[in-house]
């Protein structure tokens, strides 16, 4: 392990047991009010890390001298399973969550993933809609399992790729994985009808920012969705220096030198991605800008942890145990809690949440410790 290096256990250890609310275990879970946070800003997107392991080695994620093979990985036990990942959604749903995104580490790599697709696909918010059901995924297991991942009942994929240059992209991915099965997935999740699909880049200054172009280039026209992605300061073990970011703006000014663009208004309330569109009809781009412009304003997303801790920002150095709400706490004399326990934990938890990292970021009032983002996902 890498000097200065904070060990993933270490992190979960620091999870706080929520406040467990004074009801009966059986109180039935109402539609609980809709929540808003301590400022203002409601809960709607639950992202799902449903492992921590990766069968890729992104040097900006988990970089192949952190995560050898001397790296403790949960063990099986730990995860939490398919039935308590839907119970908590189904939690969620009833506190105003509407969109699901499950991620990781690879979430293609959890056994029988589309058999968890089919359970979430059955929640229902309180006005009797289906969740917006989504996944992001390196590509590498796509073109295998698109087909059935749709059957499931997943709505769309986004699919992270970094490059279109071979060269570059085995050396990113750093286990030689080439462009053309990345490639290959993303055809597949197309004809499988998982539209649109959205294509990933993280672009980092000096490594692949000459690639910017041929990726536009590539996709424009293509019915996929091209969103560029500053490299962020997430986790501990990536390295990262603001020398590294190339800014959205320079992404811009680069896209704008050969194709003509416009600005889209968002789609939704609380979206990361700032929306162009090709004058000539050809498509749109994204561009996500969490370094240089801040959203935090309307952040809506919380995060689950692959053994149950939420998070309620992606850099929060803490979680709040939520699989010891699940299972129960002999230690700290909890016995497994109830739907309306869980429910009312939560809108609590929330309520409380002031999280704006991204905002502090240049105020230089970040906290030290930060988990990995193959941990909490995306
Ligand atoms: N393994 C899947 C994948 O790569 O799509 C899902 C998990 S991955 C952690 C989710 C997303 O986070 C990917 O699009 C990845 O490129 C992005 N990501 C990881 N580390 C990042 C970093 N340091 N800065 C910006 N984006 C990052
Ligand atoms: Fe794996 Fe995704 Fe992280 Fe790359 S970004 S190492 S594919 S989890
Ligand atoms: Fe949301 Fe935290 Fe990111 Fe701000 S820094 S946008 S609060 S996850």
């Amino acid at each position: 392990m890498t000097d200065g290096v904070i060990p993933l256990l270490d992190l979960r250890q620091r999870a706080r047991l929520p406040r467990v609310p004074p009801l009966s275990q059986d109180t039935p879970l109402q539609a609980l009010p809709l929540i808003a946070d301590a400022r203002g800003r409601p809960l709607r997107d639950l992202r799902i890390s449903v492992t921590d392991r990766c069968n890729f080695r992104c040097s900006y994620c988990m970089p192949k001298e952190v995560f050898d093979k001397h790296y403790r990985f949960l063990p099986h036990g730990e995860l939490l399973s398919f039935e308590e990942i839907t119970r908590l959604a189904a939690i969620f749903a009833r506190l105003g969550v509407r969109k699901l995104r499950l991620t990781g580490g690879e979430p293609l790599l959890r056994k029988n993933i589309e058999d968890l697709i089919a359970m979430l696909a059955q929640l229902r918010t309180p006005e009797g809609e289906p969740l917006e059901l989504t996944l992001t995924t390196n590509g590498s297991l796509l073109a295998r399992k698109a087909q059935a991942l749709k059957q499931a009942g997943l709505r769309r994929v986004t699919v992270s790729l970094d490059a279109m240059d071979d060269r570059v992209f085995r050396a990113m991915n750093d286990v030689d994985f080439p462009v053309a099965e990345v490639l290959d997935g993303i055809a597949a999740a197309q004809a499988a009808g998982l539209h649109p699909v959205k294509v990933n880049m993280v672009v980092k200054r000096g490594t692949n920012e000459q690639e910017i172009l041929p990726m536009a280039r590539h996709f424009r026209g293509s019915g996929a969705i091209l969103r560029f992605i500053e490299f962020m300061d997430v986790g501990m073990s990536n390295g990262w220096r603001m020398d590294d970011v190339l800014p959205s703006a320079e992404v811009l000014q680069r896209l704008r030198e050969e194709f003509e663009l416009r600005p889209l208004t968002p789609s939704v309330h609380g979206e990361t991605a700032e929306r162009w569109a090709y004058a000539d009809g050809q498509g749109e781009i994204g561009l996500i800008s969490s370094v240089t412009q801040a959203f935090c304003g309307d952040c809506n997303r919380a995060r689950l942890s692959t053994e149950g801790m939420l998070y309620t920002c992606l850099f929060a150095d803490q979680g709040h145990d939520l699989r010891a709400l699940l299972r129960g706490h002999p230690g700290a004399g909890l016995a497994p809690c109830g739907d309306a326990q869980i429910g009312q934990a939560l809108a609590d938890l929330w309520g409380l949440r002031e999280d704006r990292y991204s905002e502090l970021r240049s105020a230089h009032s970040a906290p030290q410790r930060r988990i990995e983002m193959h941990y909490i996902g995306g």
